[in-house]
């Protein structure tokens, strides 16, 4: 019996839009005919040469191109399809900085083991990346943020030695949802002689993201943040970036990503892509509005706190994120009860959201531990209202008036 009839049986509302998202009907649809059972599906190797295998390839190179458009990266051959973004994160970390490195020392430029410079607040994916290039030989240094998780073009800067090979900044965050400037910060790296990653995770069909315009020498997407299927991602590389796949095999994605093609994955991915860029700016519309209404209410409560400064109407912050500290409170009870009464949110982030740990997005934005370890995310989604946002404070207020 699959888990999810408890949820099914009882009304919800649904509040944890950057954990993940329900599939839509386009991505249903685009890989129906590779879930067909049998001969009749659409089952063929992407790679083999016949008719069957051709069928696939032509799938696959259609969903790139459609990925390619929709991402406005140059060339289709600069996307490659892999399991998700935790994949992409640590394909573009440690196969660039490996490359670089490499690159570098044939040219007689480093004598060292190499740098590499990221945010604190990344997500754990790229984090845990650099603790395994850590043992590569590679230093890391941490990029200051300010107390709404801002970088700057100069706290980047002061983060960048003479052997900083790669900086990964990631475009927006999936806690608390500061949008960083990421040209400006792209233009900056390369200006010191670094390559650039951006993780566009929770960005992507909230703001605008433009790969070549953004000058970015790599990206990291997931399909199932905007609607798509889970277990797929993309990962971009701009033409020329020094690369080392550290996945042995086959060679297949142009010697990117090794592994036979999950080609109905691609095919979906690449449907939920186009569908959330071209309705960014509706999804803005709607989500905005009811961000700030939240931010308003719930900050009028006496044991409430923003974890971040969000202006009304701002763009500095993602339009769909909510993240509140609860005074006295912890998370995981909060969100319990919450979910009793029919509401889904989160603590930090999905993946943390087991650890009593305090985020180390939060502590990253100086926020106490105990005022942390109350901290709630609420991720609105397209069929966000004011209606629905009521009835979540309504909610709160009982399960916070509760506490004792
Ligand atoms: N990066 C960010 C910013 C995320 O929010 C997530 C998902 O929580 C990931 C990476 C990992 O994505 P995936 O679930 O596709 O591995």
């Amino acid at each position: 019996m699959p888990a999810a009839s408890s949820a099914h049986a009882r009304h919800i509302i649904y509040l944890d839009n950057a954990a993940t998202t329900p599939l839509c009907e386009e991505a249903a649809q685009a890989m129906r005919p590779y879930m067909t059972p049998g001969i009749e599906g659409t089952f063929g190797n992407a790679n083999s040469l016949h008719a069957i295998g051709r069928d696939a390839f032509s799938a696959l190179e259609e969903a790139r191109a459609s990925v390619t458009r929709a991402l406005r990266a140059q060339r289709p051959d600069e996307i490659a399809f892999t399991s998700g973004a935790t994949e992409s994160d640590n394909a573009a970390l440690i196969g660039i900085a490996v490359a670089a490195r490499e690159k570098a020392r044939l040219k007689g430029g480093l004598s060292t083991g190499g740098r590499i410079a990221i945010t604190r607040i990344e997500h754990d994916a790229v984090l845990n990346a650099t603790r395994l290039l850590k043992d590569l030989g590679f230093a890391i240094d941490f990029i200051d943020n300010d107390r709404n998780g801002r970088i700057t073009l100069d706290t980047l800067a002061a983060a960048l030695h003479d052997d900083t090979l790669l900086a990964s900044v990631m475009t927006a965050n999936n806690e608390v949802g500061t949008v960083q400037p990421v040209k400006e910060l792209a233009a900056c790296a390369h200006e010191h002689g670094v390559l650039f990653h951006t993780d566009a995770v929770q960005a992507l069909g909230k703001i605008e993201v433009d790969l070549s315009g953004s000058g970015v020498d790599a990206a990291s997407f997931s399909a199932h943040k905007v609607r798509g299927p889970k277990g797929v991602g993309v990962l971009y590389l701009k033409a020329g970036t020094p690369f080392r796949p550290y996945m042995a095999g086959g060679g297949q994605e142009r010697g990117l990503r090794s592994g036979t093609q999950n080609v109905a994955g691609a095919a979906g991915c690449a449907a939920a892509i186009a569908r959330a860029v071209e309705r960014r700016e509706a999804y803005a519309n709607v989500t905005k509005p009811v961000r700030d209404y939240l931010y308003t209410r719930l900050c009028e409560l006496p044991k409430v706190a923003p974890s971040v400064s969000v202006e009304p109407g701002s763009d500095d912050f993602l339009p769909n994120i909510v993240n509140v500290c609860v005074k006295g409170c912890e998370s995981q009870t909060l969100i319990m009860q919450l979910d009793m009464r029919g509401f889904c949110i989160s603590g930090g982030s999905a993946c943390s959201s087991n650890s009593l740990d305090p985020s180390h997005v939060l502590s990253a934005l100086s926020i106490p531990r105990n005022l942390a370890q109350g901290s709630l995310r609420i991720s609105l989604g397209e069929d966000a209202s004011i209606q629905q946002a009521d009835l979540f404070i309504e909610a709160f207020k009982e399960v916070v008036d509760a506490w004792s």
